[in-house]
């Protein structure tokens, strides 16, 4: 039985968590999401082991709204026909990993390529794949330096470029332009190559924004992975990866004691996030998605022209809901939790933030100007 004790403990870290959910400002966590219709399923050990696509012998699982939200990604990624396969990861990261993984598994003697803003799991990813790299160099709004790329895959032509594109990154959500990377390679006449998409925040709604950044299959990429915890919101990480399925044949492996296909980099898989992202996609619909994005594209509008009220030089990129600004306070980024890198800070305008949660954050920042007479 529960003491006393920790009952006051939850209590406290209930309140602490509703406060800190409150003004957080700086990372890409969404917060208008209710998934109460699904806590009756905590009661149950659920497993999705194995692939999603495969019968198992375990019973308690989601595979069937799995195979739902992942078709659902596959089409809005353009994904071709009868050739795609995927799951539901623990997160942006772990479809990067796979993306590279099916990736070495193809090109054993690859190079990937990525630039400098390429997210900071993806060094770990390369370390633990043993893969070789090479970082090409960013643009000032964080999109990869193409011509860089050209050289650097000119010099090393005899090896097959693994190239990893950010479409988002992390600080500026800058979109590497597959079409155009995927050009470059035509005009070195290089054709054993691969395209893997990071597409952890934009993912879930590049399709809709207009130009339509050209981040999917039909693009050029050989596999994506999306962050479901980010654009669309879970109380879990989640996310989803989406692969050529006739790569992923290629390293498909039969598992007895499952009943099952090994193709997941995970053994006992999450099934309650499949649930939680089906009932969302449900839920959301394609309306819903598009009408979340408009929200966002107009109050991260709203946020950079107030900030330059005031004399603050904001900016974003084309399309993007992440704000940059030069770097905030110690005291606004942690009122605020503002990520910060470098000489720059950002907020990210999710749809659950408001016009008057802005305005509070603008006050703020020009209260402290006011102060230190600036
Ligand atoms: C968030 C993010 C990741 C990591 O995704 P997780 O879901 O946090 O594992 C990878 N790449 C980019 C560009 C991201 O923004």
């Amino acid at each position: 039985m529960i003491t006393q004790d920790a009952r006051a403990l939850l209590d406290t870290l209930f309140e602490r968590m509703l406060d800190a959910n409150e003004r957080s400002l700086g990372y890409p966590a969404a917060k208008d999401f209710d998934y109460s219709a699904l806590e009756r399923f905590l009661r149950f050990p659920i497993n999705n082991v194995g692939d999603p696509f495969a019968d198992a012998t375990y019973r308690v699982e989601t595979r069937e709204c799995e195979r739902e939200v992942v078709a659902f990604f596959a089409e809005l990624f353009r994904a071709p026909h009868d050739d795609w396969w995927g799951y539901v990861t623990n997160g942006g990261t772990e479809g990067n990993l796979y993306g590279l993984y099916l990736a070495r598994e193809l090109m054993p003697s690859g190079m990937v390529y990525y630039s400098e803003q390429t997210h900071y799991s993806v060094a770990k990813n390369l370390h633990f794949l043993g893969m070789r790299h090479i970082m090409i160099r960013s643009q000032a709004s964080g999109e990869i330096d193409y011509e860089d790329l050209r050289e650097t895959l000119k010099i090393h032509r005899d090896v097959p470029p693994i190239i990893f594109a950010n479409i988002g990154t992390t600080m500026t959500e800058a979109r590497d332009d597959i079409a155009k990377i995927a050009q470059i390679m035509d005009d070195l006449a290089i054709r054993q190559r691969y395209i893997h998409s990071d597409a952890a925040l934009s993912g879930a709604y590049a399709s809709f924004l207009e130009p339509r950044p050209a981040f999917d299959f039909a693009d050029g990429a050989d596999s994506v992975s999306v962050s479901g915890h980010k654009f669309l919101g879970a109380p879990i990480p989640c996310g989803v990866v989406i692969a050529r399925k006739h790569n992923v044949q290629r390293i498909a492996r039969a598992v007895d004691y499952i009943g099952s296909l090994d193709t997941t980099i995970s053994g006992s898989r999450n099934g309650f996030s499949p649930l939680m992202l089906w009932y969302r996609l449900r839920e959301l619909g394609i309306s819903g998605i598009r009408e979340r994005l408009a929200r966002s594209l107009a109050c991260a509008a709203y946020l950079v022209e107030g900030l330059r009220a005031i004399g603050i030089d904001a900016w974003r990129n084309p399309s993007a809901i992440t704000v940059v600004l030069p770097r905030v306070s110690d005291a606004i980024r942690a009122k605020w939790q503002l990520a910060t890198a470098g000489t720059i800070s950002h907020v990210l305008v999710l749809p659950n933030v408001t016009c008057e949660q802005l305005d509070a954050f603008i006050a703020d920042i020009a209260a402290e100007r006011a102060a230190q007479g600036v």
